[in-house]
């Protein structure tokens, strides 16, 4: 009963709020429900092929110079587009402003990558957060983008396959290397992982040391396979 008329209050403080301040797309500020809107969204620059198998990078010659020189143990990393642009602008309203609605549309462009270009899944889950930075934030946007992936493509989303047990600096300042050791032995997983198929899904994907860092939890528990999906990441 409590639950129902917290639910309806907060229906209706939501319905004042659209009402007041109508969802506009927070780029070009044109009345969008979904906050970000299709001719944005049009203009942001997708990752062609070819790409390097293992890192998702755009590859320009035969070896991926990034992998030889580090290599990664999952399976393979895609990114839809570069972190640049409207797409950089919505990650970072997304996750700094904060507007957690916009989970929605990001985890439809999530979505539609994966229709377009099937990996293989079971199961999908995301890059935990450090515990501070999530309090703060009151979510793991990573989470919600896996959630809403989860929704739109009928799979499901294990919230907790993945945890941080170890604090870790940020990755902001270091190199590739740096970032690899930075993460290392930073995450643990969950014993139901073995035998899945896991798809990883994060917001910006830089070197791919966090998501290797993933891989190595949930392969100690024995998970069939790693991918990781993110929304962006850098060129
Ligand atoms: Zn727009
Ligand atoms: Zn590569």
């Amino acid at each position: 009963m409590v639950a129902r008329i917290w639910r309806t209050a907060h229906a209706a403080r939501q319905a004042l709020l659209d009402l007041l301040f109508p969802p506009r797309c927070i780029v070009c500020r044109s009345a969008d429900p979904a906050w970000f809107c299709p001719a944005c969204r049009a203009q942001v620059e997708k990752i062609l092929p070819p790409l390097c198998d293992r890192c998702g990078r755009h590859l320009h010659r035969q070896e991926c110079p990034y992998c030889r020189k580090l290599p990664l143990t999952i399976y393979g990393i895609r990114a839809i587009a570069f972190f640049e642009g409207n797409l950089r602008r919505a990650i970072h309203t997304f996750k700094y402003e904060p507007r957690p609605e916009l989970a929605g549309v990001l985890g439809q462009m999530l979505s539609d990558y994966l229709a377009a270009h099937s990996l293989p899944v079971d199961v999908v889950t995301a890059v935990p957060l450090h515990a501070e930075r999530e309090r703060a934030r009151g979510f793991n946007q990573a989470l919600l983008l896996a959630r809403a992936l989860g929704a739109r493509q009928n799979l499901p989303v294990w919230d907790s396959a993945l945890a941080r047990v170890r604090a870790t600096r940020s990755q902001v300042e270091l190199d590739a290397a740096e970032r690899h050791a930075n993460v290392q032995e930073a995450f643990a997983a969950e014993a139901r992982v073995a035998g899945m198929r896991v798809l990883l899904i994060d917001d910006v994907c830089t070197t791919g040391a966090t998501m290797d860092a993933c891989t190595a939890a949930l392969k100690q528990r024995g998970a069939k396979s790693v991918w990781g999906l993110a929304l962006a990441r850098g060129r």
